[in-house]
């Protein structure tokens, strides 16, 4: 089988890091522009279970079964006493509803426990890499997902989650050579450019569906290609010139929570 991202073992150095996410960072501008914040940020329970919904489903029925579960308990941590199947039922739409519902009630209840009061006047009070690892502590919450709270309802410019998207273009560019998307976020958290991981999250997850897709990604044209170190580039270009009129796919979830 084709590797879809590049040889893995390849250990790149930090300065080769930093600077290629400073130069994917400013070409990643030149096709998508800088995007812009919502002035009003979620929620940190909402953002959180969002995550968590949108875990393994496509975004429009994950944001579905959220608007769903928001209608029936606006405040989130109402949830803790409800009975899963209540909750199951509103999520359906999202898919693995058996199994989420599950793990959103046991977070709305561990959330409490563990960290207390989980607003963003509370959050911002406890060092970063600490909340990271009280909210990984949790089942269901991986570091893509902890990240997200940070970034997305903290504010914080600095966060920077890895999900499938990021890690396959990250490795086929040869940015760093990791089997997976949590290596793949420990090897770059500390090399993101400052204050730059919301503009390079969310132009990577657009560059991640509408050009450097998993399948038959669109190298013709692409404007990394002289810095890309994926092998199959040379034989997509081919491949991607017949790829015409693809849909612009501008629904970013967490941006509608
Ligand atoms: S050249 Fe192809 S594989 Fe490399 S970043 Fe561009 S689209 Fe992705």
């Amino acid at each position: 089988v084709k590797s879809h991202i590049c040889t893995f073992g390849r250990k790149q150095s930090p300065s080769h890091i930093r600077s290629r996410l400073e130069e994917i960072a400013k070409r990643l501008r030149s096709y998508f522009g800088v995007p812009r914040r919502k002035t009003k940020l979620p929620e940190p329970l909402d953002l959180l279970v969002a995550t968590v919904l949108s875990q393994n489903t496509n975004d429009l029925n994950s944001h579905k079964a959220f608007l769903n579960l928001k209608k029936a308990y606006p405040n989130l941590s109402d949830i803790k006493k409800t009975h899963p199947r209540k909750v199951e039922t509103l999520i359906k739409v999202g898919g693995i509803a058996r199994r989420k519902s599950r793990v959103i009630i046991q977070i709305v209840r561990e959330v409490e426990m563990k960290i207390g009061k989980f607003n963003r006047r509370a959050l911002n009070k406890i060092n970063r890499d600490e909340l990271i690892d009280k909210l990984c502590s949790m089942k269901g919450v991986g570091y893509k997902t902890a990240s997200c709270v940070l970034l997305f309802s903290l504010g914080d410019n600095d966060a920077f989650p890895v999900d499938t998207h990021v890690h396959r273009i990250l490795n086929r560019i040869g940015v760093v050579s990791e089997k997976a998307p949590d290596k793949t976020f420990l090897t770059v958290r500390t090399h993101i450019p400052p204050g730059s991981g919301y503009e390079l999250h969310i132009n990577l997850i657009k560059f991640g569906r509408e050009i450097c897709t998993a399948r038959n990604p669109r190298c013709y044209g692409c404007r990394l290609f002289d810095i890309c170190e994926w092998k199959g580039k040379g034989a997509q270009l081919s491949v991607a010139q017949k790829v015409k009129n693809r849909k612009k796919v501008d629904f970013v979830l967490l941006e509608k929570v």
